[in-house]
């Protein structure tokens, strides 16, 4: 396997170009960029994550900010969680790599 850690310059690039593009997410995006970059996470396959104790897939998130507060996007709500997912993904596929799956599971401290 290579070494897969200059990912953050990747996640950085495209966490910029995403609060540009979607200004009403920017500071959603600036808190998922520093999670993907902390490597707050862990990747269970299946599209399935622990993100900081919370189960995240691309589409749906289990916090508290899904059913409250987060920003509308594309017809529901977005959290920081399925951001750092997305990024995630997003910067993997750039760097034409597969997402490591976790094997164990990522200790909760948030
Ligand atoms: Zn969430």
């Amino acid at each position: 396997m290579v070494a897969l850690w200059p990912l953050p310059a990747k996640i950085a690039e495209l966490g910029e170009i995403a609060a540009a593009r979607h200004p009403q997410l920017a500071p959603r995006i600036e808190r998922a960029v520093a999670i993907a970059i902390g490597r707050d996470w862990a990747y269970w396959g299946d599209d399935l994550w622990d993100i900081r104790g919370y189960l995240v897939t691309t589409h749906s998130c289990t916090c508290p900010d899904v059913e409250n507060s987060a920003p509308v996007f594309h017809g529901r709500r977005i959290c920081k969680h399925q951001l750092t997912v997305i990024l995630l993904n997003r910067a993997y596929a750039d760097l034409e790599t597969d997402v490591p799956i976790s094997l164990y599971i990522h200790p909760q401290t948030h």
